[in-house]
């Protein structure tokens, strides 16, 4: 494991390769033809944002991490929204919302044309000899697939799976699980959770049938005793194996609000933290370090205080190839990291083409 370079994905690496943005899912959700449950979940959502969201009556809908925001307040706090929405009709809202959210993602995951984390792992492996340390911001498994399929590429039955650095319980995961660090700070689609006990299990999904022989191999195991992600999300499959709670997905607001109560979430901080202080070099790809974004901010900003000049790569698209004085995202990384940045605006593809850079 090169624990020397530390790659960071952001939305932007998902968009590069064809999936959505995280604002873009709600839309997609409503107007597309995806694979949703429609019956089930779809009615609950809608019905939820037309009465709390008045401009969604006229189409218009809120930015998704303010709607998750806004249920896990809600729900947090123990409040009712109105005479309709009471506590268990939140919680049924935030439900309907996880599976949309992950039928969108899984949808749009079976169909990526380009698979650029894949690359920049297979380079980075040839350059280094072994695969970096990830840390990704996005719920979607496009950097947990590639990864399982690099190592099972490299001939390796057993550590298959990357290391998501905090207590999965899964038997069929610990079987398999490699050295390579994934560290998932907002949560994972596959993630399966337990409030109750806290256990935390990895799912897998209808996207990786065909993806790579392992997958698909658990896949159909799975299918067969109802654990698949699809059957345990629209609770026809099994709930949580240690004490038979309901089970949610761990996707957590990136900018309003952190479940720092839940002990993975915080254990993969606190790891990212770690992982970045030992860093040499850092990659970031896709993520414009919003200001409101604070805690990623701070994690970036302690964490990689120890750098010298030139060794954080920033990968941004931009078609005016502006310098990063004057670009809006440039601008707050000169601000935050000075020197220390290398500025590139030909985006995940050109990056990709040019490498290894100096
Ligand atoms: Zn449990």
């Amino acid at each position: 494991m090169d624990s020397n370079t530390v790659v960071i994905f952001g939305a932007g690496a998902t968009k590069a390769c064809g999936g959505p943005l995280t604002n873009e899912i709600l839309t997609r959700a409503f107007n597309t033809a995806y694979e949703i449950d429609r019956e089930q979940f779809l009615p609950t959502l809608e019905e939820f944002l037309s009465d709390n969201f008045y401009a969604a009556q006229s189409g218009e809908l809120p930015p998704l991490p303010l709607l998750i925001s806004f249920l896990d307040t809600a729900i947090d706090r123990g409040h009712a929204l109105g005479p309709k929405w009471d506590q268990g009709r939140l919680i049924d809202a935030r439900r309907a919302l996880d599976y949309v959210i992950f039928a969108v993602l899984e949808h749009d995951l079976k169909k990526l044309q380009k698979n650029y984390y894949h690359t920049l792992y297979d380079k980075l492996k040839k350059k280094a000899g072994t695969l970096p340390v990830t840390i990704s911001l996005n719920y979607d498994i496009i950097a947990d697939n590639a990864l399982t399929r690099i190592n099972e590429a490299s001939g390796n039955d057993e550590g298959i799976f990357p290391d998501y650095l905090c207590d999965v319980a899964s038997d069929l995961y610990r079987k398999k699980m490699g050295d390579s660090k994934l560290l998932k700070l907002h949560g994972s689609l596959n993630w399966l959770y337990c409030p109750s006990c806290n256990r935390l299990d990895v799912g897998i999904s209808n996207s990786g049938v065909g993806f790579t022989k392992v997958l698909e191999q658990l896949y159909s195991e799975e299918k067969a005793k109802h654990e698949t992600l699809e059957q345990r999300l629209t609770c026809q499959g099994r709930k949580c194996i240690s004490c038979h709670s309901e089970v949610k997905p761990v996707m957590i607001s990136p900018t309003y609000f952190k479940d720092y109560r839940n002990p993975h979430i915080s254990r993969i901080w606190y790891e990212a933290d770690q992982v970045l202080r030992k860093a040499k070099r850092v990659i970031i790809i896709g993520y414009s370090l919003p200001d409101d974004d604070l805690d990623v901010l701070y994690l970036l900003k302690r964490g990689l205080s120890h750098l010298g000049d030139n060794s954080i790569d920033i990968v941004e698209f931009d078609s005016d190839h502006r310098l990063a004085e004057k670009h809006p995202v440039g601008r707050r990384y000169v601000t935050l990291f000075g020197k220390r940045i290398n500025w590139h605006t030909d985006g995940f593809e050109g990056f990709l083409d040019r490498f290894p850079i100096s």
